[in-house]
């Protein structure tokens, strides 16, 4: 397999995948450019290496064709900008002018294509559309981990068309890197804190993570359909009934499996889903109609805190509570706290799946992590112990 850092692109057209779906206010200014910014290095490396890159992405979800706030337009002069370099537009990105443009491109130059999804033939994995994509370079770089669960055209059969010459680029690399950090070469003791509203979206990672962490960790939502399998009293909590089988036979697999199970013995509970209700700390198995749990209680965090600070191994995905209202931040904070100390003192500590990359970048400690994944969706298929299409793809 190729890889980015020793391949040379003197005289090459790369077309890149990139992930640019970036949020953009009313005026079409980009809000968050994380995204962006996290290419530049792999653009970096093919225009400084004498190639020139063809950038490719999605941005938000056209219904039937384009949509000019769904342009990429409004992000080439952000790029631009960050790329200290000029940059050329294809309004279309497939077509005779994306092909005249890719064909004149000099070494160091670089050709930004517009929203693949204004053709629906990108989602449906469309051959003949990847086809199209494939002739306007000479080398296929896929740097979007984020939509790698999705055999779309651009993401997956592209790879297809470049038969030696596709790669990851340095996103790629360094989000499979980490995970493999978790899912394979873990080093221990190693704890896994699952936490979010559901279980029943969790379900797959727990089953897969039983048969690797030495602890799990449940908080959030989700902790409630626990209690309550368990024989516990939650209130008016938030519990799905349908899973509650389901969360028995995962406290008898853990058992089975010697994996040490912490459901929380305490809760800090509101008397309505507000962020001015009245609070109280009470017992988790006995909690009172009328009230329910929004955050672990104080021992709970005591407990876990202790837990995680003497691991060496850490993936964190779900927040423990409303992190959104700062009532009830206090638990998911506290166990991003103690990651971090875990870090300062050598662990190896991954933040991965929506939530919990939003609650650790609320509370400013997302440098203080070993890693941030940016996966959402491919990140939890991964670690479900999917195989990506994106990444096979690449590897095969
Ligand atoms: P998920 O997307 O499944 O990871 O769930 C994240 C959401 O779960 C966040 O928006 C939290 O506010 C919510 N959440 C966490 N704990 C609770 C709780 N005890 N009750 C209700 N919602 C919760």
């Amino acid at each position: 397999m190729k890889t980015i850092e020793q391949y040379s692109f003197a005289g090459k057209r790369a077309i890149i995948r990139v992930d640019f779906n970036v949020p953009l206010s009313d005026r079409q200014e980009i809000t968050d450019d994380s995204r962006i910014r996290a290419a530049i290095p792999t653009i970096r490396k093919v225009i400084e290496g004498g190639g020139s890159a063809i950038l490719m992405s999605h941005l938000g979800r056209p219904k039937e064709g384009p949509e000019d706030k769904f342009s990429l337009r409004h992000l080439k002069g952000h790029l631009s900008k960050l790329l200290g370099t000029d940059i050329k537009f294809a309004n279309d990105c497939v077509g005779e002018q994306a092909r005249e443009l890719s064909d004149s491109l000099k070494p160091g130059e670089v050709l930004l294509l517009e929203n693949l999804r204004f053709y629906k033939e990108e989602t449906k994995g469309d051959e003949a559309f990847a086809e199209k994509l494939a002739k306007l370079a000479d080398v296929y770089i896929n740097d979007a981990f984020g939509t790698a669960h999705r055999a779309h055209a651009s993401t997956t059969i592209i790879a297809r068309f470049f038969k030696a010459d596709k790669m990851f680029g340095y996103i790629m690399e360094s989000e499979l890197k980490s995970i493999d950090k978790v899912l394979h070469d873990t080093k221990k003791p190693y704890v896994a804190i699952i936490g979010g509203a559901k279980v029943s979206t969790k379900i797959e990672i727990i089953d897969n993570l039983l048969d690797k962490a030495d602890e799990l960790i449940i908080g959030g939502g989700m902790m409630f359909t626990f209690i309550k399998a368990a024989g516990g009293k939650i209130g008016n909590s938030m519990c799905e009934n349908d899973y509650l089988d389901t969360a028995r036979q995962i406290m008898a697999s853990a058992r089975q499996k010697g994996v040490r199970l912490h459901i929380p013995q305490d809760v800090l509970l509101a008397d309505s889903f507000s962020e001015v209700a009245n609070t109280k700390v009470a017992d988790a198995s006995a909690i009172p109609d009328g009230w329910l749990g929004l955050d672990i209680g104080p021992e709970s965090i005591a407990r876990f805190s202790a837990i995680i600070e003497k691991s060496k191994t850490i993936l964190w995905n779900g927040p423990m509570g409303v992190f959104e209202m700062a009532a009830f931040s206090g638990g998911t904070k506290a166990i991003a706290r103690a990651m971090v100390k875990a870090t300062e003192n050598g662990a190896f500590s991954l933040v991965g799946g929506g939530d919990s990359v939003a609650a650790i970048n609320q509370f400013g400690l997302e440098k203080k992590v070993s890693y941030v994944s940016t996966g959402g969706g491919a990140l939890l298929e991964y670690m479900e112990g999917k195989t990506l299409p994106g990444i096979s793809a690449i590897l095969t």
